[in-house]
């Protein structure tokens, strides 16, 4: 469904990513892992074309996303809940959701009856949200925050939802709450692209891994040859 091909990628004079490639199937779940300040973020922000890449190729369902808006590869079907959640929080809880939705590019795909994303459907996943549709996005707490954006993301229907840091200081309870709704997003047929620091739960809910250490691609496999191999995650991840 997504592949990326030996992007590079640059901030002024700096080059944060090199030659990087990874492929996302349609409806797998992928994890990018890797220390702070390795790239991470920075390959989120080239698929969404909010960070330019250079060279190669970010082929979605065949098409090159690569030079589009943010707002038009939003609209094909992917979805960013973004480091930091960044709602809007001057804006209802229904405002918030209401402002993403987006049906649009889903007229006419096979499978568009179960993967219909509304606010009926979204308040069904996250019910905490039913009883704060009124409240503004700031007077939530971080848990109901990080529902919202994931929520709001859910509204745009995407066929690949991209997290970021989700679970990023959240309670211990909260955070087990929002991998379970994970695996239900999953399970909906969404595909997802995970990044986190809870590599337990990456390698249940992920089926392949990209490990990314000063922009270029390190190790890939799945999550028996991670568990499998030790020192990846001492020499790469320092866990
Ligand atoms: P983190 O988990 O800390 O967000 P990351 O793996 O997502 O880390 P990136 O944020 O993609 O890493 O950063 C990759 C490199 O690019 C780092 O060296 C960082 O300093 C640099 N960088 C990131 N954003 C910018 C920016 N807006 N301007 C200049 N350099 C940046």
């Amino acid at each position: 469904m997504l592949q990326v091909r030996k992007i590079d990628a640059f901030y002024g004079a700096n080059q944060a990513l090199f030659q990087f490639s990874m492929t996302i199937a349609d409806g797998g779940a992928v994890s990018l892992l890797g220390r702070n300040g390795m790239g991470k973020t920075t390959m989120v922000n080239a698929i969404m074309g909010i960070v330019e890449s250079r060279g190669g190729a970010i082929v979605y369902n065949g098409e090159n996303l690569r030079g589009l808006p943010p707002y038009r590869i939003a609209q094909k079907g992917i979805g960013l809940v973004p480091e930091g959640r960044q709602i809007f929080p001057n804006l209802s809880v229904r405002e918030n959701l209401i402002a993403a939705a987006n049906r649009g590019h889903y007229r006419g795909a096979k499978n568009a009856q179960t993967l219909t994303w509304d606010l009926a459907r979204v308040l069904d996943l996250f019910p905490t949200l039913k009883s704060r549709l009124a409240r503004m996005g700031g007077q939530l707490s971080g848990g109901e925050q990080q529902m919202l954006a994931t929520a709001r993301a859910l509204m745009l229907n995407p066929r690949l939802l991209i997290l970021d840091e989700a679970t990023e200081g959240l309670a211990p309870l909260v955070q087990q709450e929002l991998w379970q709704k994970l695996h239900e997003i999953k399970q909906s047929g969404v595909s997802l692209l995970l990044i986190d620091k809870n590599l337990d739960q990456l390698t249940q809910l992920a089926d392949h891994h990209y490990l990314i250490e000063k922009g270029a691609l390190v190790w890939h496999g799945d999550s028996a040859r991670l568990n499998a191999t030790p020192d990846l995650r001492e020499k790469y991840l320092g866990v």
